[in-house]
């Protein structure tokens, strides 16, 4: 008998589409010319590249004079955000300041700490103790010295959405441009590059069910970034290198889908993480993070407390449950959640932090059984547990 599994980290990466794995199959073995190339090969190959930009191009609302450059992931788009302001503009040292928060992904805050070995300076901006942002203390940290804003749309630990449209009002204002990694947004919530005035926006196929190894970089129409990757003319020589056609066509066909799907979200995805959101605070001690319309619908970011995250993980994993107890990308030392601390968790409870993550694929059976190994779960560590 197969063991019963739910997956429950999506926001770690997700299953791929069916509709966009069964699109990208015919171009490997049938349909694999460069889309570069002028015989029939290629030039089919091309259509279907045109089409899938097109889908990537309405699920943010770009404009056609707009930019989305495909890269390998997020991690290689916020790297060259950060790193082109650096060759354009901070380098000269008339400005050379970056405003960040506390809680960014990895691909951010070690660039920064990187920029910063190179002279950059940079404010990490606090988040309050439910998650969210304040953006006065935003406006207050900039000076005509900042050249870049980089905060994210939504936070990857507690699905916090972050005050986009405003930060872009900010930014606008003051005449700095203004970057977001919309990895957790994409597919969760609308994204409007027109509506939120954000000039660079980062996105990861494998977080919205497209294949892990690609993502993008929007850049509004003809800002300037100093290339990572120097070659041929590739997406008009902003990214050289051969385009990743299976790819691209599963990214713009998971695109579609997300767009397709965002009401399901909203509500199914949402009306599931509800359920299971409100079973666990039934449960004594149980804290969630963050006020739940201010979060993605797919997102719980809960604390237990006498319950050490880590054994939790194992202990659930024991019965096919699978969660996490922060960003993938850290979890591998047993320091307390990052985000955790940043919002000013105690050390004991920073500990105890599991994040749950739905997507459009999760069941109400799998949700249900989930609630059961939690409920029998926590009891279990509890009473084993000496600090509760
Ligand atoms: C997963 C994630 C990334 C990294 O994406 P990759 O495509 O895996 O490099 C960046 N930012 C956030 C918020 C993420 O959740």
């Amino acid at each position: 008998m197969e063991s019963k599994r739910v997956y429950l980290d999506n926001n770690a990466t997700t299953m791929l589409d069916p509709n966009a794995k069964e699109l990208m199959d015919s171009y490997f073995c049938q349909k694999y010319g460069n889309p570069n190339s002028l015989h029939s090969f290629g030039t089919e190959t091309h259509t279907a590249i045109r089409e899938a930009f097109n889908y990537l191009y309405e699920g943010i609302n770009a404009k056609d004079e707009d930019d989305i450059i495909i890269t390998s992931c997020a991690t290689e788009s916020n790297n060259w955000v950060l790193k082109g302001i650096y060759f354009d503009i901070l380098r000269f040292g008339e400005k050379n300041h970056i405003i960040t928060t506390q809680v960014e992904h990895p691909a951010i805050l070690s660039t920064c700490r990187f920029l910063e070995n190179l002279g950059v300076e940079v404010t990490y901006l606090p988040v309050g103790e439910n998650g969210t942002l304040d953006p006065s203390k935003l406006e207050a940290a900039i000076t005509d010295k900042t050249a870049l804003v980089s905060i994210m749309w939504a936070n990857n630990e507690t699905g916090i959405i972050f005050p986009i449209e405003e930060i872009g009002i900010i930014c606008k204002r003051k005449n700095v441009l203004f970057h977001t990694d919309a990895v957790q947004a994409i597919g969760k919530i609308p994204v409007d590059v027109q509506k939120t005035q954000v000039d660079f926006l980062s996105f990861s196929g494998h977080k919205f069910h497209a294949p892990k190894g690609i993502g993008g970089l929007y850049i509004r129409k003809s800002i300037k970034l100093t290339p990572l990757f120097h070659g041929g003319e590739h997406m008009s020589g902003r990214r050289s290198g051969t385009l990743n056609v299976p790819y691209i066509i599963a990214l713009g066909e998971a695109m579609r889908q997300a767009t397709l799907h965002l009401d399901f979200e909203r509500n199914n995805v949402r009306c599931l993480r509800n359920r299971l959101e409100d079973a666990l605070l039934e449960i004594p001690d149980v804290f969630v993070i963050g006020e739940r319309s201010l979060r993605v619908p797919n997102t719980i970011l809960v604390s237990i407390r006498g319950v050490e995250g880590e054994a939790m993980l194992w202990d659930l994993n024991k019965y096919g449950i699978a969660c996490s107890t922060g960003s993938a990308c850290a979890s591998e030392d047993l320091e307390a959640n990052p985000v955790m601390s940043a919002i000013g968790a105690d050390k004991e409870l920073a500990h105890t932090a599991i994040r749950i993550s739905l997507s459009r694929f999760t069941t109400k059976e799998e949700i249900d059984y989930a609630i059961e190994i939690f409920k029998k779960s926590i009891e279990r560590l509890r009473s084993i547990s000496s600090s509760y």
